[in-house]
């Protein structure tokens, strides 16, 4: 029997429910159990590719091409496996479909209704996955936090699954306990409050994960206890953490996965938490660094900087600097910066490596492509992902192959030297206003260049990886580029397109680009080849900086 875990937040938003739900199956997961995990995003949206990353934070993009919510990579790399588009739903895509079925006739002809239609419609997509992950637990996040007029239809479906399985549903509340600076006191009444709100909606949590700055103390335990309805066992305290993997430690310390099977009854089937532990130790006891500048744009918010745009990259980052026994260091750097002159570009010096990620559009592009330019010349390493790549290729064009004014068609619709450009379909879906779901989405092959760098990492003659973009290196041009050296050390063998390209180490420690975005499939305990490769060559920059400062 499948049994179903539903993780919904209250107080706030932003408190880490899905690092939650991916460590509740993490620890399942270490228990002997066989655990997935939901999202569903209340949005009207039928997926996150036409959202502002800065609104929404990164698109994850899945092994089978949907354009996701960043979670999905919270569960995809805290239960280190795929997780694909059918485990993540959408307002509009529940109402979609339920629209859909009712043209098709497939409701025989009675009124459609939003209670119950949306709701079953929900449930029958989590029994969908049950069925196709053969999963013992299903976790399902659900998006916003309760009280929330958007997630009120997903609450519903909660209800009723617990209404048709009560032995084999369970709810968490995610709460914030606030500490104000003035009080100096842990304040438990907004959870009071949420797990109030939740009751209306007809839902009793079972366990409420009390997150805070600090950890919960033995009277606010009994205090959220008793208002609350939970026994003083269930409070699972959730103080801040420096790393994220060590949350299902925390979690364990609190008994929590011997709280959950207890209440289904389950017993642990082995216990195998050792790689996992072993991990999250490490990464307290690091003694050296690598510091790391991603050159973007997507990350200031007013006066806020928020990392969520590019999580997957700064945790691929994180997985192989601790492979490296190395502390990293993320500075975020602001492309437009680089636009304004020699000087500021010169700070990029002070790096031990330099990665350029994904991105969209004019602007920033150039400071991008200065910056690019100068990790090529003053060999820093440097990592381009995606727009990082086709930007990394128009830098080499415009600088070594002479055509100065070589671009992407994404940028510069009339330029001499398309370098970068759309294929005919795409040039169709532009054309048509089809922006949604519409970009080269998903895993694709890549064949390797024998001895290149990559085919090095990887160790394997041929790769996957995942992909989510319009434009391509324009095939045309690949000839000027690598007559001045540029290695085309990747290609897809279907369809003849460059998807990755290199400088000979010979003439540079580390200069790879990919039209993919290798920061999807790194995992903690597996972190990416390129990623590796790229930070322990950051890494032997890092001791020639310090080498030469020794031994002048
Ligand atoms: N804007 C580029 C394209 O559409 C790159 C996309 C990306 O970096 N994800 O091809």
């Amino acid at each position: 029997m499948t049994k179903y875990i539903f993780v919904i937040g209250g107080v706030m938003s932003g408190i880490g429910k899905g690092i939650t739900t991916a460590s509740i199956g993490r620890i399942l997961l270490d228990k002997g159990f066989n655990a997935t995990a939901v999202k569903i995003d209340p949005y009207i949206n039928i997926d996150a590719g036409t959202m502002n990353p800065v609104e929404h934070g990164e698109v994850f993009v899945t092994e089978d091409g949907d354009e996701t919510d960043q979670d999905i990579g919270n569960y995809e790399r805290f239960l280190d496996k795929n997780i694909l588009s059918e485990n993540y739903m959408t307002t509009g895509r529940v109402y979609q479909a339920v629209i859909n079925k009712e043209r098709n006739l497939e409701y025989g002809g009675r009124c459609v209704e939003v209670v119950p239609d949306i709701p079953n419609e929900v449930i029958r997509r989590i029994y969908k996955v049950v069925r196709d992950s053969r999963a013992d637990f299903v976790l399902v996040e659900i998006g916003g936090t309760a009280g929330e007029y958007q997630n009120l239809l997903f609450l519903e479906a909660a209800r009723i699954m617990k209404l048709r399985h009560p032995k084999d549903v369970l709810f968490v509340l995610v709460s914030y306990l606030p500490v104000p600076r003035l009080l100096g006191e842990m304040k438990t009444k907004p959870t009071q409050y949420a797990v109030r709100t939740l009751n209306s909606a007809g839902i009793q949590p079972d366990i409420i994960i009390a997150r805070s700055e600090s950890p919960i103390d033995e009277p606010r335990k009994r205090k959220i206890g008793l208002f609350c309805n939970v026994v003083k066992e269930d409070i699972i305290s959730a103080p801040d953490v420096e790393s994220i993997y060590e949350v299902p430690l925390n979690f364990e310390k609190e008994n929590l996965s011997r709280r959950i099977l207890s209440k289904f009854n389950l017993r642990t089937r082995k216990k195998d938490s050792r790689k996992w532990n072993d991990l999250a130790r490490k990464i307290k006891n690091l003694k050296k660094s690598v510091k790391i500048g991603i050159v973007g744009k997507y990350f200031k918010i007013g006066k806020f900087t928020l990392m969520d745009s590019y999580i997957s990259i700064i945790e691929a980052i994180k997985h192989a600097a601790y492979f490296c026994n190395a502390k990293p260091e993320i500075v975020w750097l602001d492309a437009e910066d680089y636009e304004k002159g020699e000087n500021k570009l010169k700070e990029l010096k002070s790096y031990d490596g330099i990665i350029v990620p994904g991105g969209f559009g004019g602007r920033g592009s150039e400071g991008k492509i200065k910056a690019i330019g100068y990790c090529r010349r003053n060999k820093i390493p440097f990592l381009g992902l995606c727009y990082g790549m086709q930007l990394a290729a128009i830098e080499f064009a415009r600088n070594v192959s002479g055509l100065k004014k070589a671009h992407t068609t994404e940028v510069d619709k009339n330029t001499p030297h398309p370098v970068i450009d759309l294929m005919l379909e795409q040039k169709k879906n532009l054309a048509g206003n089809k922006y949604g779901g519409t970009m080269r989405l998903g895993a694709y092959k890549c064949a390797l260049k024998p001895g290149a760098i990559s085919h090095k990492a990887y160790g394997e003659k041929e790769i996957s990886e995942r992909h989510r973009h319009r434009y391509e290196l324009n095939n045309k041009y690949r000839e000027v580029l690598e007559k001045k050296g540029l290695v085309v050390a990747g290609v897809n063998p279907e369809r003849d397109l460059v998807e990755i390209i290199e400088l000979p180490v010979k003439k540079h420690p580390f200069f790879v680009g990919v039209q993919f975005h290798p920061e999807f499939k790194s995992k903690p305990l597996r972190p990416h080849p390129l990623f590796r490769e790229f930070i322990k060559a950051s890494i032997k920059t890092n001791n020639r900086h310090t080498m030469s400062v020794l031994i002048p």
